[in-house]
């Protein structure tokens, strides 16, 4: 049985290894195929020098932020061309929404005294995008609060002074720059938006009616009725599937690289779209 696994993060966004780290790892846990799936960003592609040693297939990927609704989502963009016009468009909108949103952060924060929150951030962030995770470090590093728990609490969850609304691109736009870009849309992890099934159904026909063509039927360790659920949907719907472990640190076992991911009999697997 392959090894693929289609969903992990690099230090280029929310991820704790540098991204020739990432990659070495998944040799030595015998992936056959890897896809890096950063945050609005596919720089992690720049810094790729490991020469691989084995058969592994690396997939060029990305994980676009977005909303459906009011919900916010995620969509990879998986086996997309990195030198294309329409992806540099994406990650371009991206990053300077994600911006937009940290200065306004800083500046909210600094209306009540917390001065050099972005400059903060960015030091927690170590060069790669800031989100509110890097705002709630520093939070905790200037002495604000005690942990990161309280920064949120306090000044950064839903309806605190550093809860700045985020402007992504719509998911119709997403997944036509991601079509661009020769790639496929994935709606990510399915399962974790706290969506009954009737919902998620619905979330799931809009993606396939905006042009998305595969789901996540199995992303880190996942209930397996779940499992038989988006399994069922997407067979239905004659959409592909995806796995992915949604790696993000080695000290998270429920998201481990490498860990046994295999699609129920009846999935059609994306990678067989990406044969020849
Ligand atoms: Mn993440
Ligand atoms: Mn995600
Ligand atoms: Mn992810």
């Amino acid at each position: 049985m392959p090894i693929i696994d289609l969903h992990t993060h690099t230090n280029k966004s929310d991820g704790a290894l540098p991204p020739n780290e990432l990659v070495q790892r998944a040799v030595d846990a015998k992936i056959d195929m890897l896809s890096i799936t950063d945050h609005d960003t596919v720089r992690a592609f720049d810094d790729l020098t490991t020469p691989i040693a084995s058969a592994m297939r690396i997939i060029p990927g990305v994980e676009f932020s977005t909303q459906w609704r009011t919900l916010g989502i995620h969509v990879l963009g998986l086996n997309v061309d990195l030198s294309s016009a329409a992806l540099d468009c994406a990650v371009t909108f991206q990053s300077e929404a994600r911006c937009l949103r940290a200065e306004k952060i800083a500046e909210r924060l600094a209306s009540v005294g917390i001065v050099d929150a972005l400059l903060g951030a960015q030091v927690e962030a170590r060069g790669g995008a800031v989100g509110r995770p890097h705002f709630a470090r520093f939070l905790v590093e200037c002495g604000a609060v005690k942990d990161t728990g309280q920064a949120f609490k306090k000044y950064l969850g839903t309806g605190k002074i550093g809860d700045v609304k985020q402007h992504w691109a719509t998911l119709e736009q997403i997944i036509a720059w991601i079509k661009d870009a020769n790639g496929i849309a994935v709606l990510a992890h399915p399962g974790k938006y706290g969506l009954t099934r009737t919902k998620r159904i619905a979330l799931i026909d809009d993606f396939q009616k905006l042009g998305g063509e595969a789901i996540e039927v199995l992303s880190g360790q996942q209930d397996p009725a779940l499992t038989a659920s988006l399994a069922e949907t997407a067979s239905a719907k004659n959409m592909l599937a995806s796995c992915g472990s949604d790696f993000h640190s080695p000290n998270q076992p429920w998201a481990r690289l490498g860990m046994s991911l295999v699609l129920p009999k009846a999935c059609r697997p994306i990678w067989h779209a990406w044969d020849n």
